[in-house]
């Protein structure tokens, strides 16, 4: 080991003297200047002006020097550092505005283009037209009930007071799964209305009772434009004591406004079911034409084929024996009931011509309907 030099000379440690400053300094502004991309810049800043670089290491040797040469030294170093940090920085810009440049061309989608992507479905109209009746009710205080497809002869005939020979329990019209024997009390049919969920409801539930019944039933009719063995209904029940048929009327009217459009009126039109008494037929103003088509052939309504009224469903007081058989005494309670085909409805709400294409899958169909939730 030797005594430090106190004669040290800045000119005489190798990485100080000037022409090794330049030439650090000038080999990195030419790696800089080399450096196609970002990366590359990345590198070649580790290598020139990182803790290892030779800059770096030469900065290092000045705290050794003596203070008289230390002045000097720094000086030339330092300019050298402040120059290869501003080249660094102008060519970080300058690569940094061409990788944009070339990423808005690289990455540029051209929205003309066709796509391929697998088509968004379409929820079927009859589900969302469903969900919406049963909005409006539940929006009352209704609660949705529902019951079973394959019901008891009881439930679908008996109990809604439905005579043994009454020609609906015919094999024509209705699906039996189960015939009556000795044995049994009751067959076992599709139902064929959804009324059958009314005495499950009024069973099942001290009065008050207010349900909205959806679901689907079953006749034994060919699919044709106008019918299909298979279709939706709506029914409503209310069981409450004081009930009357403007309480009926009230409610409906709410519906139709709610579906159809405000202002509009409804209207009874005398009817039998054995279900209900007195019964009726319910119709409601057209919502197109709202009446103005009648007598007038310039105005003629395809909705309502120029009648002003569109034929909506059954209903009526519920008939006291049907009260009875679901455990619910006349004298104190009475109730109305309604139903209605919710094929129909799509078919005069949206100018559906034809049962089948709700029936038939066709995404062609469902699709305009959107994701209507
Ligand atoms: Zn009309």
């Amino acid at each position: 080991m030797s005594a430090p030099n106190k004669s040290y000379d800045p000119v005489e440690v190798e990485a100080l003297k000037p022409q090794e400053i330049e030439r650090m300094r000038d080999e990195a502004l030419a790696a800089f200047a080399a450096a196609a991309d970002l990366e590359a810049l990345r590198e070649a800043k580790a290598a020139h002006m990182g803790d290892r670089s030779p800059l770096a290491l030469a900065n290092r040797e000045i705290g050794a020097l003596p203070p008289q040469a230390k002045a000097e030294a720094g000086k030339r170093v330092g300019m050298a550092r402040g120059a290869v940090n501003k080249a660094l920085a102008a060519r970080q810009t300058e690569l940094e505005a061409e990788r944009d440049a070339r990423v808005l061309v690289e990455e540029a989608v051209d929205v003309t283009l066709p796509h391929d992507r697998v088509p968004a479905g379409a929820r079927h109209p009859l589900t969302t037209l469903c969900e919406r009746i049963e909005d409006v009710f539940v929006a009352m205080g209704y609660e949705v009930a529902e019951g079973p497809e394959v019901e008891a002869e009881w439930f679908n005939f008996d109990a809604l007071n439905f005579e043994p020979d009454h020609p609906a329990r015919a094999m024509q019209d209705t699906f039996f799964v189960e015939g009556k024997d000795k044995k049994q009390e009751s067959g076992v049919v599709l139902r064929t209305h959804t009324s059958p969920v009314q005495v499950r409801s009024m069973l099942d539930r001290e009065p008050p009772v207010y349900v909205v019944c959806p679901g689907r039933v079953y006749r034994t009719d060919e699919l044709d434009a106008t019918h299909t063995p298979v279709f939706h209904q709506v029914e409503l029940l209310a069981i409450d004591e004081g009930l009357t048929m403007a309480d009926l009327k009230g409610t409906i009217e709410h519906m139709v406004r709610s579906l159809f459009g405000e202002g509009l009126t409804t209207r009874l039109r005398p009817n039998y079911f054995p279900f209900t008494e007195p019964s009726a037929e319910l119709d409601m103003e057209c919502y197109v034409c709202r009446g103005e088509s009648v007598g007038n052939p310039e105005k003629a309504c395809r909705t309502c084929s120029s009648e002003g009224w569109i034929e909506l469903g059954g209903c009526g007081m519920v008939n006291p024996r049907v009260l009875v058989a679901a455990g619910i005494d006349p004298e104190k309670y009475s109730g109305f009931a309604f139903g209605f085909g919710i094929e129909r409805m799509l078919m005069f709400r949206h100018n559906v011509e034809d049962m089948r294409d709700m029936v038939e899958g066709d995404v062609r169909f469902t699709r305009p309907f959107g994701m209507e939730i």
